[in-house]
Parts: C-alpha cells; structure tokens; sequence
C-alpha cells in the first residue's frame, strides 16, 4: 500500500477531534511529499538536525513538531519555527526554551512528558516533580512558554492492560490540570502499536510513524 492510501485509511479510523502527527524521522523528503500532496500538514521529528534539515527544504505551511528528547543546547536551532515541543521533562529544559523562544519573538507551545512506562530507559516526570512543574508554571515566570498539555509513551509490550492502565494514568493526570486551564487541552498519547487504545482512554493527538510510512531502517 501507497503512504497516501495508508494515510487516508487511517484518517478514516481517527475519531474527528484526534490530531494525527505524521512521524517522519528517518524518512525522505519524497516521503513526506507524498503524505503532505495527500494533506498532511503534521509531522514530527525526534531529531534536531534531521528536523532543522527538513524544514529548510519543505514547504512552509508544515507545521513542525519536535517529539523526541530534547537536550538543551540544541534547543536555539529550532525555537524559531517549532509548532509544539512534545518532551519537556524538566524545568531546566523548559527555561531554555522559554529564553530562546522569547530571542525569536515566539511563545512556544510545549507539552510535559510524563513517565508512564516500565522501562527507565523513557522520559519524563514522574506524578510528583509534574504537580511541582505545573505549580513553578503556574507563578508565571516563562511568558514565552505555553504549556498545552501532557505527552506519554506506554511500554512496548503486548499486555494491553499494562498499556492501558498507563494511558489511564495519564489521562487522570491531564484531567487534573485541564480544568484549571484553557490552554492545556492536548494529550498526546499512541503510537502505530498502541493508538487505538490511547484513543479509547482520551488521546487528543497520535503520533504515528511506521503505520504510515512503513517501518524504518534502524540505523
Ligand atoms: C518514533 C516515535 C513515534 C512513532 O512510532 P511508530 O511506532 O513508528 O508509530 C511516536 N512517538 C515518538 C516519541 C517516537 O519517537
């Protein structure tokens, strides 16, 4: 099957109000060409370079989202043009953004991740350090930073109740903070393995790579 016809497949199966991120890291610009000739306007890198790459030969109504970890010093190469930073986890982080975004005239719109999963090796804030973040938020010192939501990843397993217990966790969490909070309105949650679970527990936004584009080469 084509990228169009997968992406139109899918497009068909996502509930109206869920947001479909294209997740084109490794892949080519041809490949992107296709999904963005059949509308796609989303994509999401997990690299800075590849991303920054990318953006500079693509057309410019791509909106880019950074999903990967982000490490600081190389947050001044995409703070010009990025539409949401899906992986902020940690405070340091997110003043390097907050600084860098008001250098480039932009208030950044960023996500909080939270650990959710069994393995260490994923990112994020646990439930604690991110009542703690959201309090700091909350003072108002970052005025180029929005925060619009919360960003997860299960782990990869085929224990459906694992992975939906921990969607389930991060959506009581994303509950919690929503209603204090009209900008806070996106949940990031789902992966081509996961997001038809993610959907039924609350997903707002599906990052979706091998599903569209077939599966990667690992490098
Ligand atoms: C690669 C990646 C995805 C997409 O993974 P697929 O399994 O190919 O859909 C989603 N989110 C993050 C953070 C990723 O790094």
């Amino acid at each position: 099957m084509s990228i169009t016809d997968r992406l139109n497949q899918i497009e068909q199966t996502l509930p109206s109000e869920v947001i479909l991120v294209a997740v084109s890291k490794t892949k080519g610009k041809d490949d992107i060409m296709e999904a963005y000739q059949a509308g796609q306007r989303i994509f999401g890198e997990n690299k800075v370079q590849e991303l920054v790459g990318k953006w500079e030969v693509l057309p410019k109504d791509i909106q880019w989202h950074m999903i990967g970890h982000l490490q600081r010093n190389k947050v001044k190469y995409i703070a010009g043009f990025v539409t949401l930073i899906h992986g902020v986890d940690s405070m340091r982080l997110l003043r390097e953004i907050d600084k860098r975004a008001a250098q480039a005239g932009r208030v950044q719109d960023c996500l909080l991740q939270v650990h959710i999963a069994k393995e260490s090796t994923k990112f994020g804030f646990d439930g604690t350090e991110l009542a703690q973040a959201m309090e700091i938020i909350g003072q108002g010192h970052l005025p180029n930073i929005r925060i619009r939501g919360l960003m997860g990843m299960a782990t990869f397993t085929e224990d459906h109740t694992q992975v939906r217990t921990e969607f389930q966790f991060l959506k009581s969490l994303f509950d919690t903070f929503q209603k204090t909070d009209g900008d806070f309105n996106i949940l990031s949650m789902g992966m081509s393995g996961d997001y038809p679970l993610a959907i039924e527990e609350g997903s707002t936004m599906v990052r979706l790579g091998s599903s569209i584009f077939g599966s990667r080469n690992t490098t």
